[in-house]
């Protein structure tokens, strides 16, 4: 048994106008915690304020999508870090497949961003994850511990305390295709013995790592029942308040 506490963590990506952030906060405030969960949500950048105000006084703790590499300066529509905690952010995801495929996020780029986040003391969630080729290829776990490795290429264990991580197979988001818990379960089990092996067993220990990739009210349950499975990033049904809420209480 470990006593890692699970993390249940919504993705709003490029959705929601503030009225409808607004409900949707308000409604997860009132959607229970059984099973004592972290429970995160990110917004989108102008909704983030908004929904950090009505969350304040709950257990849900709000993080931004993505941050910049820098403080400030001229760069055209992006966000800094400094911006993103005052607005709010605890957290904030980075290495978001979709930043990683639309935006053109290398690993360079994002290990920058890790930097820039733990500079301001905003908890990282780093993710992950394999294309339907590269897992064809038989390239998966290649891939991840690639991915771990230049992303977070430079910081010691100490930096790097309290570091999330999400697998999040591209074949698997947005597509209603999930990997099977086995299929999660052999990356987590890969994830945690390379954290092991490049920084120590004890950071591997206590480390959290999110499943995600169409993560439904039916199947979170499964998912969650797999040991090294401590949590779930969820995109789509993380927008509906009931099927979140029920997502938040899986089963045990
Ligand atoms: C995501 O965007 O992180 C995600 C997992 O999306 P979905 O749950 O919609 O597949």
């Amino acid at each position: 048994m470990t006593n890692r506490t699970p993390i249940i963590a919504g993705n709003w990506k490029m959705h929601n106008t503030l009225a409808e952030s607004a409900d949707l906060i308000t409604a997860l405030t009132k959607a229970g915690n059984k099973n004592h969960v972290e429970i995160i949500v990110a917004p989108s950048y102008t909704s983030l304020a908004k929904v950090a105000e009505l969350a304040k006084g709950s257990e849900i703790q709000i993080a931004a999508q993505d941050v910049h590499w820098e403080d400030k300066g001229a760069f055209t529509s992006a966000v800094s870090p400094v911006q993103a905690k005052d607005a709010g952010a605890a957290l904030t995801l980075i290495g978001h497949s979709e930043r990683r495929s639309v935006f053109g996020d290398t690993d360079e780029i994002l290990n920058k961003k890790v930097a820039a986040a733990l500079r301001h003391g905003i908890k990282v969630i780093f993710c992950v994850g394999e294309t339907l080729e590269e897992r064809e290829a038989g390239k998966t776990l290649e891939v991840i511990e690639s991915q771990l490795k230049n992303g977070l290429k430079d910081f010691t264990e100490e930096q790097l305390n309290g570091i999330i991580i999400a697998y999040e197979p591209v074949w698997a988001i947005g597509t209603g295709k999930t990997a099977t818990p086995e299929q999660a379960q052999e990356v987590h089990a890969n994830v945690r013995a390379y954290l092991a092996k490049a920084y120590s067993p004890a950071f591997a220990e206590a480390t959290r790592i999110l499943y995600g990739g169409s993560v439904k009210d039916s199947n979170v349950d499964e998912i969650m029942a797999k040991p090294d499975v401590d949590g779930a990033l969820v995109g789509g049904q993380s927008l509906i308040a009931d099927k979140f809420a029920r997502i938040i209480n899986f089963n045990k």
